[in-house]
């Protein structure tokens, strides 16, 4: 079909020819003498996308679950417990991930539509007195459904309650577009990957750790080898690495962390927000509803949208692609059949998240879906009108 396919899946997110192009070099030599010209300052600028002063960026060849992977195998010995919870598949991977460690993991189930559920961890961690916890799990933002959590609420119960544990935080699909403070937080370990917030392709796993997590990984006794900080760090200091690197996916990295501090965080933020309400106002006037359970829980780099009884979300989702070129995200494990989930996260603007929207109206229409047509659209083209409006006011 002529014309661009529409990527709006939560990840892949859409690569900027600027991130393109910067990736069209000649491979190069890790071991030269001006590599760490490259690498030095390149690792200091991310950890501003981390704002942290005191952590230690890493950046393994790798994809999200291999971060998770690092942050448990540095940090933590066998049988040590772990607190979590379950509300997607995402949060439920890193679960089984740790147990598959052999980990004692306090899974607690809550409701797929809901986050992070702050009483009972702080149930949970009041009740610990011995400190057996180790490590407390927040996923900041559910992808399978659209749902953002509370971190710094986490780290305010540890505070309250003096508990030592280490604060592990998921950012794949929230860091470098939804705000997040390694330091101010306290975050032990975060994990990120290169293709949502980043715009990548997909190939990096890119971490932050505090000095309070490496000090843990002196005495863990997880085996680790690939994934191990110690190595990484050492060679990181002198500008290379323990292996060789994913040099070109590096430069794409030095491309995305320019654009998103010209940009500035706080724009990146707003301007996450701004287009989720636009999806989020679509949703409302087509009738719909949200899989995220209210706005306490809405994400801004992705919304899953419940179709009516009645109607299976891939329905929706195979037509859009198949008649129209638009990838959509498809329900995982227990919302399979019942959303479909628009990504609207990373190099995005106003039309292209109207195109999405008249994407699903299209395929929405096809299958046969009750709405009026342009209802979504026109909702959020007011939303963006307004939001816009109240942007440029500001701005004077
Ligand atoms: C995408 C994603 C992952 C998995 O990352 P991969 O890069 O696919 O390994 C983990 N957690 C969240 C929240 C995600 O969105």
């Amino acid at each position: 079909m002529p014309g661009f396919k529409g990527l709006y899946v939560p990840g892949p997110s859409n690569m900027p020819f600027r991130v393109r192009q910067a990736m069209d070099v000649a491979l190069e030599d890790h071991r030269a003498p001006d590599f760490p010209q490259f690498i030095l300052p390149l690792l200091a600028d991310v950890k501003k996308i981390f704002k942290t002063e005191t952590g230690h960026v890493i950046v393994y060849p790798g994809s999200g679950t291999g971060g998770w992977e690092s942050a448990i195998a540095n940090t933590l010995s066998p049988g040590n417990k772990v607190l979590a919870s379950v509300f997607g598949q995402f949060s439920m991977l890193w679960v089984d991930l740790c147990q598959r460690f052999g980990l004692d993991v306090d899974a607690i189930q809550v409701d797929w539509g809901k986050g992070v559920p702050l009483d009972q961890y702080r149930a949970k961690l009041d009740a610990d007195k011995q400190h057996a916890i180790k490590a407390v799990l927040v996923t900041q933002n559910e992808t399978a459904t659209g749902v953002a959590s509370d971190v710094a609420g986490v780290r305010r119960i540890l505070d309250d309650l003096g508990h030592p544990a280490m604060l592990f935080v998921d950012g794949v699909s929230s860091i470098a577009c939804i705000d997040f403070r390694m330091d101010e937080w306290g975050v032990d370990v975060a994990v990120c990957g290169s293709q949502k917030g980043f715009m990548m392709p997909t190939g990096l796993a890119i971490v932050c750790v505090s000095e309070k997590a490496l000090k843990a990984g002196e005495t863990a006794k997880l085996p680790r080898c690939f994934f191990d900080y110690r190595d990484m760090l050492k060679s990181n200091a002198q500008g290379y690495f323990p292996y060789t690197p994913a040099a070109t996916l590096l430069r794409a990295l030095r491309a995305s962390v320019d654009m998103l501090l010209e940009e500035g965080l706080d724009n990146v933020f707003a301007r996450h927000r701004r287009l989720a309400g636009a999806v989020r106002a679509a949703v409302d006037a087509w009738g719909l509803r949200n899989c995220a359970q209210g706005p306490e829980w809405y994400s801004d780099t992705v919304t899953a949208v419940l179709v009516p009884e009645g109607f299976d979300a891939n329905d929706v989702i195979k037509t859009a692609y198949n008649r129209y070129d638009l990838s959509l995200g498809g329900g995982l494990n227990k919302v399979a059949g019942k959303v479909f989930r628009i990504g609207h996260l990373g190099w995005l603007n106003e039309i292209m998240v109207l195109q999405a929207l008249g994407g699903v109206e299209l395929a929405m229409h096809d299958v046969g879906i009750k709405f009026e047509p342009g209802a979504g659209v026109g909702a959020a083209v007011r939303h963006l009108s307004k939001a816009g409006e109240a942007m440029r006011m500001a701005a004077e």
